[in-house]
């Protein structure tokens, strides 16, 4: 037995004051990961902060005409709700490729962004792991690592993020809403994930200390070009080997504007301006497509087990885009 003290909060600012005064806290909110680590004791939270009853479950639109998700906002009710089908739905898709309707029924906004990573040794105690106990090896990098990461990665931890709902959320530029000791700040979604570099322990760059409060989403949601691939070993109830969020503005056949994201091949979802920026102006063809996933996947290394990821990742970014591009392809 692992014993913890429980606190439930319903105001913000009791939140916050919860969290700050006692550093062995955590936040709970679906509970779905926390609660799984708690019972292989990969982490040991003094105290969890029931958040559950805070006011933050809305889905409302924002002032500029965009989408305000709440942290408590579930899996569920997002991917569902008639605003995120009709304007987001690469949001929706994503998410409905993720989990299970039960897993998916309590999952959370600000959970989702936060679950940890899938790496096995991260969950298996008697594994060396830096992300779990900092200093004591990768066991991943010589080890089972056919789930792990082709980019981005360090000689200190080669995990990726397991989130499908952040891959689409990182290729609609969505903006986080965070609220602490120090008040509240925005995070812009590419900035919330690190990469492991020396310290694999830090997942993300919020304090310890903050709240999410809110997701917010810009006005265009790609309703027309986009595109939501995932490849994993079986059909439900698998993360993904490689997923690929794609959102494209096409005009008279040429890339007006391209985003892509890569999720299960890095330590946050991927995103690559450059590739991008090479797209833009190009006639949307499979040549253009083939070149832009060549240069997405330049820089990838495989450590054995994975090294078919790099090839599958450069596929499933054509085939994405593809699909993305669909009556928009050039001839
Ligand atoms: C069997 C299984 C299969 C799964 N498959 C997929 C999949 O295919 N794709 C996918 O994307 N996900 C998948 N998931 C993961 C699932 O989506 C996450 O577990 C879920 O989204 C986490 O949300 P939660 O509310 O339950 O978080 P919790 O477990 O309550 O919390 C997770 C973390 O977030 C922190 N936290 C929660 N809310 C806040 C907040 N508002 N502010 C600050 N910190 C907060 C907590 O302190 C904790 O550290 C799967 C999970 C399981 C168990
Ligand atoms: S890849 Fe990261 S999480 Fe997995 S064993 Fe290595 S350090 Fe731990």
């Amino acid at each position: 037995m692992n014993p913890f003290a429980y606190t439930r909060v319903t105001e913000v600012a009791e939140a916050v004051e919860a969290i700050s005064s006692d550093p062995s806290a955590r936040f709970v909110a679906g509970g779905t990961n926390l609660l799984d680590l708690m019972k292989e004791r990969v982490e040991q939270p003094g105290r969890l902060v029931d958040i559950t009853h805070l006011p933050l479950g809305q889905i409302e639109v924002t002032a500029g005409g965009g989408l305000r998700l709440g942290a408590l906002a579930t899996n569920t009710d997002v991917a569902y709700h008639t605003l995120v089908e009709r304007q987001y739905p690469l949001l929706s898709k994503a998410i409905l490729a993720g989990a299970s309707a039960q897993l998916r029924n309590m999952a959370s906004v600000g959970g989702n962004l936060l679950q940890r990573t899938r790496c096995m040794y991260f969950y298996d105690r008697a594994a060396p792991c830096n992300k779990r106990l900092p200093g004591t090896g990768c066991s991943a990098i010589d080890g089972l690592n056919r789930a792990h990461a082709i980019l981005g990665t360090s000689e200190h931890c080669i995990a990726t993020h397991p989130s499908d709902m952040c891959v689409a959320l990182a290729a609609l530029d969505a903006v986080v809403l965070v609220t602490g000791p120090g008040g509240e700040r925005s995070i812009p979604f590419g900035d919330l994930h690190r990469l492991p570099g020396h310290t694999p322990e830090i997942d993300t760059t919020l304090r310890r200390d903050e709240l999410i409060l809110a997701v917010e989403l810009p006005p265009d949601g790609f309703v027309e070009h986009h595109a939501y691939l995932k490849i994993r070993e079986r059909v439900s109830y698998a993360f993904a080997l490689v997923a690929v969020a794609v959102v494209l503005r096409i005009e008279a056949g040429s890339i007006a504007e391209a985003r892509i994201a890569l999720g299960g091949v890095a330590h946050k979802p991927w995103r690559d301006r450059q590739v991008e920026a090479l797209l833009h102006g190009r006639r949307a063809t499979r040549e253009s497509f083939r070149a832009a996933a060549e240069m997405m996947l330049h820089h990838a290394r495989g450590f054995g087990h994975n090294d078919f990821k790099i090839e599958l990742a450069k596929r499933a970014t054509v085939r994405a885009l593809t699909q993305a591009a669909g009556a928009g392809m050039a001839a």
